[in-house]
């Protein structure tokens, strides 16, 4: 059997065929294009147990991954984060069946690394010379840091707010980096416009090429493997571009074809900020679509994204699997960030803690029963953000005493 049974990709919105050998963006339609596999050849020739005994990272799954040839595999060991039982937590807001699959281990310190290391083998494997994208920060910083690795360029444009370190990851890795007085998709104009002045650039903006899709689908594929190949009865994914969530529906689709799932699909929750909430709005006004925000913020700065391109596959993956949409505030996210800590020393990036805050929610409001199984996407570490949480503690003389206890 080949590496990847990659076979074509296809129009998300038509339908319509693309040949997978060549470089890609967005379909004639102008919609994102799904990389799609010869999901027969891998159910006859790939069993669980073969999964199972191979290492513990993403391209355990490279059958589904879109690299043909190994050599072009470019990895920092991504993948295959811990799923964690949060007991005291879960407890605390009414599930105590709750777990954290917790992508802050990943390189990078967010899942955009799962997006960077396929995207970026791929672009390799197919020639491309420099990979170029707006970015609120960890996106830019994950894929600047697989081009160097793959020892291709990378130019990066980010928001003069998008959080500091993730400059500091683009320069270190040598990236062609700026940034911009406005918002991701102000930086996105900017990209398109360089990249059509430089050859062998192409713009990787999210969903406006293939394969960072398929690198964040195999957290689909992990939490079913992790869970002994059943699927939780909830996922909760902090949508900004909302790629790891049509993601995972994918995967968790292809787990069907393959055979290696029942029926059942997990309910997938969008949650966004509510001072962010496009795709959650469109899902409770019943559209299709979601429609751009203006003047938006959130401290989550992830999931700040006025308007995304692949809308329309999260309130069609929402849909499908019976899921809802959530958006919760700014305080929520601050409080629920240092009540999970508190009770499991989990240092969340604001956008898990986000999951955490509409978990809470969605058992008050009877969404969620108290037996299920639900998963929340914990989607970075909370030391990328360190001004989440404010240190007010005493400094002692240097002849003082600790007060008594
Ligand atoms: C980018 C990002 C998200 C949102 O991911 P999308 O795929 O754009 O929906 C969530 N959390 C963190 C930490 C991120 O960096």
């Amino acid at each position: 059997m080949p590496y990847s049974s990659l076979s074509h990709l296809e129009c998300s919105a038509t339908g319509e065929r693309y040949d997978a050998d060549q470089v890609q963006g967005v379909s004639a339609a102008g919609k994102p294009l799904l990389a799609r596999y010869d999901l027969e050849q891998v159910r006859a020739g790939l069993t669980k147990e073969e999964v199972a005994s191979r290492p513990h990272d993403l391209w355990r799954y490279h059958e589904v991954l879109p690299v043909r040839d190994p050599a072009h595999v470019t990895t920092l060991g991504e993948g295959m984060t811990p799923m964690l039982p949060l007991p005291a937590y879960g407890a605390s807001i009414g599930l105590p069946g709750l777990m954290m699959k917790d992508e802050g281990l990943v390189p990078t310190g967010s899942f955009k690394a799962r997006g960077a290391a396929v995207g970026v083998s791929r672009a390799r494997e197919l020639g491309v010379r420099a990979v170029a994208m707006p970015t609120n920060g960890n996106a830019g910083a994950a894929w600047s840091v697989y081009a160097a690795r793959a020892g291709i360029g990378s130019l990066i444009v980010m928001p003069v707010d998008a959080p500091e370190i993730t400059r500091r990851e683009c320069v270190v890795a040598g990236a062609e980096l700026y940034l911009v007085d406005g918002l991701i998709n102000h930086a996105g104009a900017l990209v398109k416009a360089a990249v059509e002045q430089r050859p062998g650039y192409q713009e990787v903006s999210t969903l406006k090429e293939p394969y960072r899709i398929e690198g964040k689908k195999t957290m689909g594929y992990e939490i079913a493997e992790q869970l002994g190949w059943e699927v939780p009865d909830v996922i909760l994914y902090p949508a900004g571009g909302g790629v790891g969530l049509i993601g995972i529906h994918k995967a968790m689709q292809e787990l069907q074809a393959l055979g290696w799932i029942g029926e059942k699909l997990p309910r997938l929750v969008c949650v966004q900020s509510t001072g962010c909430a496009p795709i959650v709005d469109a899902f409770h006004a019943g559209l299709t679509e979601s429609t751009l925000v203006e003047g938006t913020h959130t401290l989550a700065f992830g999931i700040n994204v006025p308007k995304a391109l692949g809308d329309f596959l999260v309130l069609e993956a929402v849909r499908e699997s019976g899921g809802t949409a959530i958006a919760v505030s700014d305080e929520t996210i601050l409080a629920e960030t240092t009540a999970l800590a508190h009770a499991e020393g989990s240092w969340v990036c604001p956008e898990g803690a986000a999951c955490m805050a509409a978990a809470r929610e969605l058992r008050e409001s009877g969404w969620i029963g108290e037996q299920e199984r639900v998963v929340v996407l914990n989607t970075g570490t909370g030391l990328k953000y360190p001004d989440t949480v404010s240190v007010d503690v005493p400094t002692l003389a240097r002849d003082g005493v600790v007060p008594r206890r």
